[in-house]
């Protein structure tokens, strides 16, 4: 049976019970305790919908089937299709962003409901409230997927001065019974820490019929929809004659909270031939530091850039790539966390940095290679793209040109540039007038490229949601809210 245990020495559950505990109890991460035989060039086989099927009947039984799968999908993504590639010069571009809320989240967002509704009902429980924290778009993919499904109630909490104002309308504008949206003067690393403190606190003082859970890539219901574009690209680069099976091709992948290319290294375990895993950063580049010399140091000014869903500097998903790379030993893992939190730093040897460089590489962008980085590839090869997934093309660019590894790279296009028009603008060159759906009439304009719709739609909607809360009202906040939803806790 395909179980999973925490990071930190916790025992093992089964799959539908991590996923509905999110976090577990002793605040480390579920991870898979073995990992399942997989037959990797069968996996390849058939559209992507076939290909998660196969991937969650493995990593997660008993919560997903391929006929739920199609249904989840169903109508959400244009042409209905998770993940598109296109050649742009030299290197692909994996496009992840044509679901509901127009950015990469949705590939896993839209599934995990569906996933949680099955494990509830094996669970028995009665009713499940998701917390989720979020630097811009897991807030609002969350909300699409969860607002109005029976059993359930989703809170989001975003930094109030950290996300774009296309972001904070999508969440502010969020219709639906069961939704709660609230702003937290701090940063993305205030709102993700006192949202697991909410959840360590609260999960202990509710009645078994209740659950709490997350919504975060802390979640492997999550992480494990995350691998199937890994696979789907991998065939389609087959199909299009890029590869012969068995090649090994490299990702660059603009990383926060380290869930999206974590996905990409389990598929690699499940034996998908990927080479280098490039993790590529903005300004808050605690990562690219981590790769280079094997120290973690969180002790730095937390920078605010035109790609927010990437301003981390605690990033959560690395306890899971650190336990992986220790050789599965949670006493050490715990001891990388404890130091984090009470010194702000850890640092690991030598050997296990060697390690993990096997599988990664890491670079970071400033502002200004960011801004030039959508200018040139706008002005040389009509590619239009958005500051996170800009940090993507650039840091890739720089690997093949520096590295000699001439093996095919494959860029992770995470959002839509219809989503942060200001910053894509100023970057070719524009002065900003007006707000940002002027801004996005602007794009359009220039580029001959339309909006997604329900960006557009933005304009017209009403705002819902006003709250505004310091971090440390955030325990409370979600005490009340739970009362109001009929939790007694
Ligand atoms: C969330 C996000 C990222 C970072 O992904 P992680 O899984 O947090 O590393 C990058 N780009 C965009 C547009 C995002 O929304």
């Amino acid at each position: 049976m395909m179980e999973y245990r925490s990071t930190r020495g916790g025992g093992a559950v089964d799959a539908p019970r991590a996923l509905m505990e999110g976090l577990a109890a002793d605040r480390g991460l579920y991870v898979p305790a073995a990992w399942p035989e997989f037959d990797w060039r069968s996996a390849l086989q058939g559209d992507e919908y076939a290909m998660e099927a196969r991937i969650l009947e493995a990593m997660m039984p008993g919560c997903a089937d391929e006929e739920m799968i199609r249904r989840a999908y169903a109508g959400k993504f244009t042409d209905g299709q998770l993940c598109p590639l296109k050649a742009v010069g030299d290197v692909w571009a994996m496009e992840l962003y044509h679901g509901p809320t127009s950015a990469f989240k949705d590939v896993a967002l839209t599934m995990l409901p569906h996933l949680m509704s099955r494990a509830r009902q094996g669970q028995g429980s009665r009713r499940v409230s998701i917390l989720t924290a979020t630097s811009g778009d897991t807030g609002k993919a969350a909300l699409e997927g969860f607002h109005d499904v029976e059993g359930t109630g989703i809170a989001v909490f975003y930094p109030e001065k950290g996300v774009s104002q296309v972001q904070r309308l999508q969440m502010a504008t969020q219709e639906g019974r069961n939704v709660r949206v609230c702003a937290v003067r701090g940063n993305f690393d205030d709102c993700q820490s006192a949202v697991k403190e909410a959840f360590v606190r609260l999960s202990a003082q509710l009645p078994p019929e209740e659950a709490l859970s997350s919504a975060n890539s802390i979640n492997i219901g999550r992480l494990m929809p995350q691998i199937t574009y890994y696979f789907a690209c991998y065939a389609e680069l087959c199909r299009r004659g890029a590869i012969r099976l068995g090649e090994t091709v490299n990702f660059s992948v603009p990383t926060g909270n380290f869930g999206d290319i974590l996905a990409g290294y389990y598929a690699k375990k499940l034996g998908l031939p990927v080479g280098r895993l490039l993790c590529a950063s903005n300004e808050n580049h605690v990562l690219t530091d981590f790769f280079r010399t094997g120290v973690y140091d969180k002790r730095r000014p937390f920078r605010l850039t035109t790609s927010p869903s990437m301003d981390i500097l605690v990033s959560s998903n690395l306890e899971r790539l650190l336990f992986d790379g220790c050789g599965e030993d949670a006493g050490q893992v715990r001891g990388f966390m404890e130091r984090l939190e009470r010194e702000g730093s850890f640092c690991i040897g030598g050997d296990m940095l060697r390690r993990l460089r096997e599988s990664f590489e890491a670079d970071y962008c400033t502002e200004e290679e960011t801004a030039e980085e959508i200018a040139r590839l706008w002005r040389e090869r009509r590619y239009l793209c958005d500051p996170h997934s800009a940090v993507g093309f650039a840091c890739g660019r720089r690997y093949r040109e520096q590295s000699g590894d001439g093996r095919p790279m494959v860029v992770l296009s995470t959002a839509s540039p219809f989503k942060f028009p200001a910053a894509v603008l100023a970057a070719l060159g524009e002065r900003e007038e007006g707000d940002e759906f002027a801004g996005m009439a602007r794009l359009a304009a220039l580029t001959g490229q339309t909006p997604p719709p329900a960006l557009a739609a933005l304009r017209e909607k009403r705002v819902l949601h006003r709250d505004v809360i310091d971090r440390e009202e955030i325990v409370d906040y979600v005490a009340r809210w739970l009362r109001e939803e009929g939790a007694p806790c």
